[in-house]
């Protein structure tokens, strides 16, 4: 045995062992880990140790997701992840993982949608309870209702008929026998209902588009992706070697983030990821000019991008800016552009896979209170992921967020802005995704900026979906519609099954295509492009 044989190496906010007998083995979990690895050309480990404490300086050392998608997406069918770590981050990794890689139930999806309903002025606390109840067990889970929404979508029945199929099953089989929920007092409750079944199933169509497995596999599923082993009592767990399943490593954690690595009795090394927290990388700091309008490229890359940040951008109107997915580490990026985070108070979050969302509970951990603009749906699935995360209550969580709901087809005036409006619509993705245009409109001036947020647009593939019966025709006129007419697009271009193929933007017509700005990039722009592949820390003034 010599020295060689157990080699500790560090990275940004991990280290990992390489060692001749048991592998490589990674210490801590940080967002970019992916990327660091690409970046190394090297394959990504597959044995993960989770430190009890999951937090260094306020950064997430717990972001497990790309390396789950890198296992998913880029290995071969069945390649397995190892995770070491607490029963109770297992719990939370679950939670986590099953609002990333599945989104919410279908249970979640119509308690979020009847959060209007469940809070309307007549209903008393035993109302509120028996009508959750309700739309928990007889609603969300009836499946007759179910299948009279797949039939009618199937049929391509119209907006007006699949409206009153809906309502004639809620009123004729739901409700009739339920006088606790019919003597509540709601006025128009079964077109209300109507509404939410209706806007919830179409939502799960589109994710089932994209769905791995069904709702009551979600577990297994994960169990066959990720092999958890659970540090026990003594904080302590064994590995065993790759071909010599007799020799064992074991691996104790004697203060947090500090490890002690065993062979039999004898201490073959120690790794302490206190070391690695605090150093941070500083670049040159490249100031930008803020426009009256317009927007700036803090990011352009994908999650599996090697050598780009992850995509975010701020969108600036009347001088302060709205920050599109807010990324890792993003306080010393926007610092490194010269921009000041109180000028960037409002966050619009389009979903929470981590390379969109990371940074907004970066801020929530520094108690700064931020505005965050999306859907309700969009935002219960973050206040759970963020719960599992932190394992911060939801109560302070919600205590720095200031949640600002958008709806698609509602047009609203951004708080804190004087002609600055935002409309918001579903993108089509694997979890509730969404997209916007942000306008900025006095007297005869009117500009605006679209975002696609991550999304499949391949209007081959939406047609297909469409004769299926996997949306209705609003719906599918929607997806394929909605963002074209503004001044300038930002659209997503990451490729695969989950985002949209440059080649599917070729078909626009030319005056759209100028004003396109592709992100979330993935590999090299397209040689003799069309279309235009953003720039990091680029700038374009719509006003001055
Ligand atoms: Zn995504
Ligand atoms: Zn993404």
């Amino acid at each position: 045995m010599s020295n060689n044989d157990f080699r500790v190496r560090h990275g940004k906010l991990y280290s990992y062992l390489e060692t001749k007998d048991y592998g490589e083995i990674v210490f801590g979990c940080p967002p970019g880990i992916v990327k660091e690895f690409l970046r190394l050309k090297k394959p990504l480990p597959s044995k993960y140790i989770i430190s009890s404490e999951t937090f260094c300086d306020n950064l997430n050392n717990f972001d497990f997701e790309f390396i789950v998608y890198s296992y998913l997406f880029t290995r071969s069918p069945g390649s397995v992840v190892y995770a070491y770590c607490l029963p109770e981050q297992e719990k939370r990794f679950r939670s986590i993982l099953n609002e990333t890689l599945f989104g919410p139930r279908f249970d979640q999806l119509i308690e979020s949608q009847s959060n209007k309903l469940l809070n309307e002025k007549c209903l008393n606390t035993k109302d509120k309870k028996n009508l959750r109840i309700f739309l928990r067990q007889n609603f969300a889970k009836n499946k007759t209702i179910s299948l009279l929404f797949d039939n009618l979508l199937q049929e391509h029945s119209s907006q007006p008929i699949i409206s009153k199929e809906l309502q004639k099953f809620i009123e004729e089989k739901l409700l009739s026998k339920k006088k606790n929920i019919l003597n509540t007092g709601i006025k128009n409750l079964p077109q209300k209902l109507t509404k939410i079944y209706q806007q919830c199933a179409q939502f799960q169509k589109e994710l089932d588009l994209f769905s791995l497995t069904k709702e009551k596999d979600r577990n297994s599923f994960i169990s066959k992706t990720v092999k958890f082993y659970h540090l026990e009592k003594s904080n302590s767990v064994l590995i065993n070697g790759l071909e010599n399943k007799r020799k064992k490593l074991k691996i104790q954690e004697f203060e947090p983030r500090t490890f002690k690595v065993f062979e039999g009795k004898v201490e073959r090394c120690t790794v302490n990821l206190n070391h690695i927290a605090s150093k941070n990388k500083k670049n040159k700091p490249k100031p930008i000019q803020i426009p009256f309008f317009g927007v700036t490229f803090i990011g352009v890359g994908s999650g599996f991008s090697s050598n780009k940040e992850n995509s975010s951008v701020i969108i600036w109107s009347e001088g302060k800016g709205i920050l599109i997915d807010v990324v890792a580490n993003n306080n010393s990026i926007l610092l490194n552009y010269g921009i000041n985070k109180k000028d960037v108070n409002h966050v619009f979050l389009t979903h929470v896979h981590s390379d969109h969302d990371a940074g907004v509970l970066e801020n929530l951990l520094e108690k700064r209170k931020t505005s965050v603009i999306t859907s309700r749906v969009i935002y219960e699935s973050f206040l759970r992921k963020s719960q599992a995360l932190t394992s911060l209550s939801k109560k302070f969580i919600e205590k720095y967020v200031k949640f600002i709901e958008v709806e698609p087809y509602k047009k609203i005036k951004i708080p804190g802005f004087k002609n600055t409006f935002f409309e918001f619509d579903y993108s089509l993705h694997s979890i509730p995704s969404g997209r916007c245009t942000i306008t900025y409109k006095r007297g005869e001036t009117t500009k605006s900026i679209s975002h696609s947020g991550d999304t499949k647009y391949d209007i081959s593939k939406i047609n297909a979906w469409y004769k299926k019966g996997a949306f209705t025709q609003t719906r599918k006129n929607g997806v394929l519609g909605f963002i074209w007419d503004s001044d300038l697009i930002i659209h997503d271009a990451g490729g695969g099954n989950l985002h949209t193929n440059y080649e599917s933007l070729l078909h626009l017509s030319n005056k759209i295509k100028k004003k396109i700005f592709l992100v979330h990039q993935n590999g090299k722009p397209h040689p003799k492009s069309q279309l235009r592949y953003a720039i990091d820390g680029e700038t374009i003034a719509l006003i001055k």
